[in-house]
């Protein structure tokens, strides 16, 4: 497969990446053998991509995938793992950046990213985690930094920023989950973003080009669309080693124009019964989908829902199920 250089960095990527979370204990919790064999038959089939956060306890999957691969910068096809930490302070980055080393059983890592930032003030905020980021790509343990975001503000604000080589951001062709301020942005909004990024040298990996399975059903049409953007590569969560296939039929230019897999939905569910309408879920969404009914307990919108399943973990009484 085909690799492009992401941005100014020395690092190169196929056009399509494997998101990790979706195995992990969010989504469908896969086994450690299971879950490491997908990880393994997706780098087996060319993609080089891996993408994962310290939220998503998924690096045990990875160690076991790669275990007989060599991992150092001697050998040019080993896959570029990048993981994130959602944390604000220093000490806070630096730990999460250590059991990231440890847990994976490297000593360096390519990428390394603030997770999920938000409108202003949360990057000033970030002050601390970004200055370790700074001072451990420059102690050599990461090869490049950036953010991942669901905002067309912080996309933007990134292509200003020197330091940063790497932006993740969240862009799909229906717009589901674009953030600006406060409220939703639209992909037109996004795209320009992207552009401003693309065009200041930064690498750039898309996220949500399904909009978390809403889009499934025009799969080429969403694909294409994030492609032609310019993005250097598209991170999808995959779980099954067809849905993997599929993607690199794609990458390599096989698939017609008006190829659909056969797709399965699934869906984040609130047990009623369980749930204590606590707000915790509420809080955590990156996407405003879930509110609070008049029954007092929370309930999922779905048309904006991303099954990203971001909520099912902080759920205290594990209400929360995707399936
Ligand atoms: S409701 Fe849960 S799965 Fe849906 S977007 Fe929000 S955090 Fe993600
Ligand atoms: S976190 Fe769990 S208990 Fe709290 S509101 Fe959400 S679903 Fe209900």
């Amino acid at each position: 497969m085909e690799k492009n250089r992401l941005g100014n960095t020395d690092i190169f990527v196929t056009p399509i990446g494997l998101g990790v979370l979706t195995i992990g204990n969010t989504q469908l919790d896969l086994p450690l053998e299971e879950g490491a064999e997908i990880v393994r038959y997706a780098y087996e089939k060319g993609i080089n991509l891996f993408d994962t956060a310290q939220y998503y306890q998924t690096y045990k999957y990875i160690r076991e995938a790669f275990k007989d691969v060599d991992m150092s910068l001697d050998n040019p096809d080993r896959p570029v793992i990048a993981s994130k930490c959602l944390d604000y302070s220093y000490e806070a980055m630096e730990r999460a950046i250590l059991e990231c080393l440890d847990e994976l059983g490297i000593d360096r890592i390519d990428i390394f990213k603030c997770h999920e930032v938000r409108q202003e003030p949360d990057w000033s905020n970030r002050a601390g985690a970004w200055q370790c980021l700074i001072d451990y790509k420059k102690k050599g343990i990461i090869g490049a930094i950036g953010v991942s975001t669901h905002h067309v503000d912080i996309t933007e604000m990134m292509a200003d920023i020197p330091e940063c080589d790497i932006v993740f951001p969240l862009i799909n062709y229906a717009g589901l989950g674009i953030r600006k301020g406060d409220g939703p942005g639209t992909p037109e909004e996004m795209e320009a973003a992207i552009k401003k990024c693309l065009d200041a040298g930064k690498g750039v990996f898309a996220m949500k080009a399904f909009g978390g399975g809403n889009l499934t059903g025009t799969y080429m049409k969403s694909l294409n669309y994030v492609r032609d953007l310019g993005c250097h590569s598209i991170m999808v969560g995959m779980g099954k080693k067809e849905e993997i296939d599929d993607l690199v039929r794609y990458a390599e230019d096989e698939l017609p124009e008006d190829y659909q897999p056969e797709t399965r939905f699934k869906k984040i569910h609130i047990d009623q019964g369980d749930c204590e309408g606590c707000y915790t879920c509420v809080e955590r969404c990156p996407n405003k989908a879930i509110y609070i009914n008049e029954n007092g307990l929370a309930d999922v919108n779905y048309d904006i829902c991303l099954t990203c399943g971001y909520c099912a973990p902080v759920c205290p009484v594990r209400a929360i199920i995707m399936w």
